[in-house]
C-alpha cells in the first residue's frame, strides 16, 4: 500500500464528519460511488452528507439510500474532510456544490479519469480501474470498512453502468472478482439488473427514435453521430438522464469506430459524448482540444454553441485524429 493510501485511511479513520461529492449530470457511476463509501462510512460510524449539484437522476432512484442525495443548500456545509467522485475536474462539481463546501479544509479526490489533475490535497487517481465503484469496493475492502447492503447494491450498479455492463475492455480480472464477492454478500443480480437495464420510461424510446431520424455516418463509415436539440427534448419532455448510454446504439455499429453525440443545453452551451472502439484512437486527446475530458475509450465536452459549429469542429477534429492514428 503506497503512502497516499496510507493517509487516505488515516483521514477516514481520524475524522468524525464527511460529505461526498459527484459530478454534474451524475451517472450510475457518481451517485453509486457516494452511496457506497458514504453508507460504508456510516456504517463505520461517521456523520455523512451526500451532495450532488443536479441531485438524484430519476432513473437512479431505485438505489437503496438514493433519497439522502441533495442537492446544495444555501448554507455552509460544517465536515471535517470533502470527498470528490468519479469526478475529472473541480469545476464538475458544479458550483453551488463549490460554494456549499467551500468552508471545509481538507479534500480527497477520489476518481479513475486518466485527465483528473489531482485537485485534492489528497488523491487516488486509478486510470486502470473501469470504475470509481471499483476503487471503493478496494478500498473498503482494504481498510476493513463495514459493506453494508447499500454500499454493496451501488458498487454494483457504479461498475455495471460504466463498463456497459461488464462488457467494456477495461472491464479486469478483479472486475468480475469482485462481482462474485457482492453476490456472495447477499446482491440479487437479477432484480439489480432489471431495476438498471428493464425498467425505462416510454420518454427514452421516443427519444431513441428522434436521434435515429439524426443519424449520420461519416468518415468513411468510422465516424456515427446523432443530435439532440432543446426543441425536441421540450417535445418530448425529455429529462437529462433519459439518454444515458443510448450513444452505445450507434457505437455498436459495424465499421464505426468513433460515435458522437452533440446535446444542446438550455443554457445554449453543448454538451458532446464521444466513445472509441479503437484504442488507436483517443477520444480523450480529442475532447482535450475543447476544453473536456475523460478515459480513452470514453469522453465528454461542455462546449460553446451553437450546434451546427460545434458540431462541424469537433467532428472535423475526429476526422482528422482518425487519419493521424491509422497512419
Ligand atoms: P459521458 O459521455 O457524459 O458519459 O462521459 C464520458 C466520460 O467522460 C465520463 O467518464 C465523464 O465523466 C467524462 N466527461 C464527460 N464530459 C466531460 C468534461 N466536460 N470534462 C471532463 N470529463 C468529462
Ligand atoms: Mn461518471
Ligand atoms: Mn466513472
Amino acid at each position: 500500500m503506497n503512502e497516499t493510501y496510507a493517509q487516505i485511511r488515516q483521514w477516514l479513520e481520524s475524522h468524525e464528519s464527511f460529505v461526498l461529492l459527484s459530478h454534474v449530470r451524475p451517472d450510475g457511476d457518481a451517485i453509486g460511488s457516494q452511496l457506497a463509501l458514504g453508507f460504508a462510512l456510516e456504517a463505520a460510524g461517521k456523520k455523512v452528507r451526500f451532495i450532488n449539484e443536479d441531485g438524484l437522476p430519476e432513473n437512479l432512484a431505485f438505489m437503496a439510500g438514493s433519497e439522502r442525495i441533495e442537492t446544495p443548500p444555501d448554507e455552509a456545509v460544517v465536515a471535517d474532510v470533502v470527498i470528490a467522485l468519479d469526478t475529472a475536474t473541480r469545476q464538475r462539481l458544479g458550483e453551488k456544490a463549490l460554494a456549499a463546501v467551500a468552508g471545509c479544509g481538507k479534500w480527497i479526490n477520489i476518481d479513475h479519469h486518466k485527465s483528473n489533475p489531482g485537485y485534492g490535497d489528497l488523491n487516488w487517481i486509478d486510470s486502470g480501474s473501469p470504475a470509481t465503484g471499483q476503487i471503493l469496493y478496494q478500498m473498503i475492502r482494504a481498510f476493513g470498512l463495514p459493506l453494508p447492503a447499500e454500499s454493496r447494491d451501488a458498487i454494483y450498479v457504479a461498475v455495471s453502468t460504466d463498463t456497459g455492463s461488464f462488457q467494456y475492455a477495461g472491464t479486469t480480472a478483479e472486475t468480475y472478482e469482485m462481482a462474485a464477492d457482492l453476490v456472495r454478500c447477499g446482491l440479487e443480480v437479477g432484480k439489480i439488473n432489471a431495476l438498471i437495464y428493464d425498467n425505462h420510461p416510454m420518454r427514452r424510446v421516443e427519444l431513441m427514435r428522434a436521434l435515429l431520424n439524426t443519424l449520420e455516418v461519416r468518415g468513411k463509415g468510422q465516424v456515427a453521430t446523432w443530435l439532440l436539440s432543446q426543441q425536441t427534448m421540450q417535445a418530448l419532455g425529455v429529462r437529462p438522464e433519459d439518454s444515458e448510454g443510448l450513444i452505445d446504439i450507434i457505437r455498436a455499429i459495424q465499421g464505426v469506430i468513433v460515435a458522437v453525440f452533440f446535446e444542446e443545453l438550455p443554457d445554449g452551451k453543448i454538451r458532446v459524448s464521444m466513445r472509441s472502439k479503437d484504442l488507436r484512437f483517443d477520444a480523450c486527446k480529442v475532447c482535450a482540444m475543447f476544453g473536456g475530458g475523460g478515459h480513452s475509450l470514453a469522453a465528454g465536452i461542455r462546449m460553446a454553441g451553437p450546434m451546427a459549429e460545434a458540431r462541424e469542429r469537433v467532428l472535423s477534429a475526429v476526422e482528422e485524429e482518425l487519419a493521424a492514428s491509422a497512419g
